[in-house]
């Protein structure tokens, strides 16, 4: 999409660190990191959000996960752990309106949903 964020840095109109990147997804360092890693996933299609994956898209659920396990090992946060995080929607905490995976790592991390 023209003027969404995170489609400008897959086409790379903005500069991002980038972590790992395949024909359907690109990952990059996140901007305000929350942990020691902090990369944000995103598949090279729009889609606004989780729900707008469909059914012909299925194999991008596959290559969106494939792209967490390498993430992962890049980050060397594999074997001591990490956790993936799909914000969704308004209430779901959603602020940029494009489909992304959080992975955080490096220190151990609190569940608060606060
Ligand atoms: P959300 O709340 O939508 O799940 O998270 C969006 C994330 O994208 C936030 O953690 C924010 O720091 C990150 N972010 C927003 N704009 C940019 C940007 O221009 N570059 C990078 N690298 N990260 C961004
Ligand atoms: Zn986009």
């Amino acid at each position: 999409m023209q003027d969404c964020i995170f489609c400008k840095i897959v086409r790379g109109e903005l500069p991002s660190a980038r972590v790992f990147e395949d024909e359907s997804v690109f990952a990059f360092d996140d901007i305000h990191p929350v942990a020691p890693a902090h990369v944000i996933i995103v598949p090279k299609k729009h889609f606004a959000t989780l729900m707008d994956i469909g059914k012909s898209d299925a194999g991008i659920s596959e290559k969106i996960v494939n792209a967490v396990q390498q993430v992962a090992k890049i980050k060397a946060i594999d074997k001591r752990g990490f956790r993936a995080v799909i914000n969704t929607g308004d209430e779901g905490g959603q602020v940029v309106q494009h489909l992304h995976v959080h992975v955080f790592g490096g220190r151990r991390l609190k569940f608060e949903l606060e």
